[in-house]
């Protein structure tokens, strides 16, 4: 079976080379679905993980926009439709200085992944640009938006392909985005997730991502006959999604005690409460991009170019961005005594620390614990479809439900002969067989 495997990975890093993200990502699920591969003729005869892996459709975009000194700048714009099988292209806009076509293959193959995991019928996209808005003023935004969605809504719409946020991208963003499309072609759809209430926005989207992944730690928790309350717990990031985690953690009586920017992180030692987890939102809206300053408001101590991971903690949720919990890290979070990491953000974990932390502790790959944020994406898309709004209570629970959902999905599949479940296996697998199954009855396209 290695032998196979390392003959599709050498054949697809020949047809993708550099793209080292992708591989990453496809190298983490092949692992697990091969043996449900190799036992189904229908999935070889059919190509199903050949097709898989390559896009449907990929866009890339020049960006032109001029900046408040009156001077044209340019970014590159892309959008990857990667499987459309069980519903339209549905995954976020990455604006981040480090964004590549690898970068987005690689969200975009794990989102087709995670959104059948939800139970919803969305197929998998992401897209994005290299923009930084770090310093750039709120005209300067709008502008960006405005020149990248005048191209994109060439290859978008409510059945076709819908976006959303992710780093770099919130309720602002979506705004500018929405506003331009609408413009362009004289239609109000519900074309992006994420909007604003005013507008066609769901309640609790913004915090869905990082509540979602809380609904799914006390999952995990409860196998081991454990409560969230009374832990202490490790965040990275101060953005959207580690906002939302920070929120519900609090409320569920955990002690959230580090968030990170890229300038370091803080230990708060008091543990987060409400007026902490609303200034992470005013943070955010500097466009600074450091955490620094929350140290001096409350008196916290902060660690100049250091990660969360050093910490004494229970938990661990790393929630920023790829790759930024590596062996080294997951070692020492264990060798502290934490014994959950909960991957919040897109392959939070290097494949080495993925592998470590499936053997000495408990560990949720990120396509099942974060996909609290599109799976209300999707609730969003049902209530533009329907022109009508749900109830925060009735959002939450439906959300609540997803996540124990896809809870259950990770321990049909990922429970091993000593009753250990392997989330990472579970979550490969169980999104693995939906979209294989509706890619086999819809023959050869
Ligand atoms: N960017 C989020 C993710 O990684 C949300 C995508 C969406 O809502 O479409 O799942």
């Amino acid at each position: 079976m290695e032998a196979k495997i390392k003959e599709f990975m050498e054949a697809l890093k020949g047809r993708t080379p550099g793209e080292i993200e992708f591989h990453q990502a496809v190298e983490e699920v092949i692992e697990t679905v091969w043996d449900v591969y190799d036992a189904n003729p229908k999935y070889k005869s059919a190509k199903i993980l050949e097709k898989m892996c390559e896009p449907e459709r990929t866009m890339m975009f020049r960006v032109p926009w001029i900046n408040d000194a009156g001077e044209v700048e340019l970014n590159r714009g892309y959008r990857v439709q990667f499987n459309s099988a069980i519903g339209p292209y549905k995954g976020g806009l990455r604006f981040h200085p480090s964004v590549t076509l690898s970068v987005l293959k690689f969200l975009g193959f794990e989102q087709t992944f995670k959104n059948s995991l939800t139970t919803l019928p969305m197929g998998g996209g992401k897209g994005g640009s290299d923009f930084n808005a770090k310093g750039r003023s709120d005209n300067e935004i709008m502008r960006f938006c405005q020149s990248f969605m005048t191209e994109l809504c060439k290859y978008i719409g409510a059945d076709t392909d819908v976006p959303a946020g992710d780093i770099g991208v919130g309720g602002r963003e979506i705004g500018y985005l929405f506003g331009q499309y609408k413009r362009i072609r004289n239609e109000f759809t519900g074309v992006l997730t994420g909007k604003g209430r005013e507008f066609g926005g769901s309640i609790v989207r913004p915090e869905a991502t990082g509540y979602g992944s809380v609904y799914f730690a006390q999952h995990m928790l409860a196998e081991q006959k454990e409560e969230i309350k009374g832990k202490r717990v490790a965040l990275s990031g101060f953005g959207n999604v580690s906002w939302g985690a920070a929120s519900k953690l609090t409320e569920l009586g955990a002690k959230v005690v580090t968030i990170s920017g890229p300038d370091g992180y803080i230990l708060d030692e008091a543990g987060f409460d409400a007026e902490k987890i609303e200034y992470m939102l005013e943070l955010r809206a500097t466009n600074n991009d450091v955490v620094a300053p929350y140290a001096e408001k409350f008196g916290a101590k902060f660690f100049a170019g250091k990660k969360p991971w050093e910490a004494k903690v229970d938990m661990a949720f790393p929630c920023a961005i790829q790759n930024e919990l590596n062996e080294d890290d997951a070692k020492q979070l264990v060798a502290n005594g934490c014994k959950y990491i909960i991957e919040t953000s897109n392959m939070g974990c290097t494949a080495e620390a993925v592998n470590y932390a499936i053997k000495n502790c408990v560990f949720a790959p990120g396509k099942a614990a974060n996909a609290g944020g599109v799976a209300v994406s999707g609730l969003e898309m049902s209530q533009n479809s329907m022109r009508y709004s749900w109830t925060a209570k009735e959002v939450d629970e439906k959300l609540a439900h997803i996540m124990s959902e896809i809870h259950a999905t990770c321990v049909k599949y990922g429970t091993g002969a000593d009753g250990k479940i392997n989330y990472v296996k579970g979550a490969n697998i169980g999104g693995f067989i939906k979209v294989a199954d509706a890619m086999v009855a819809q023959g050869c396209v």
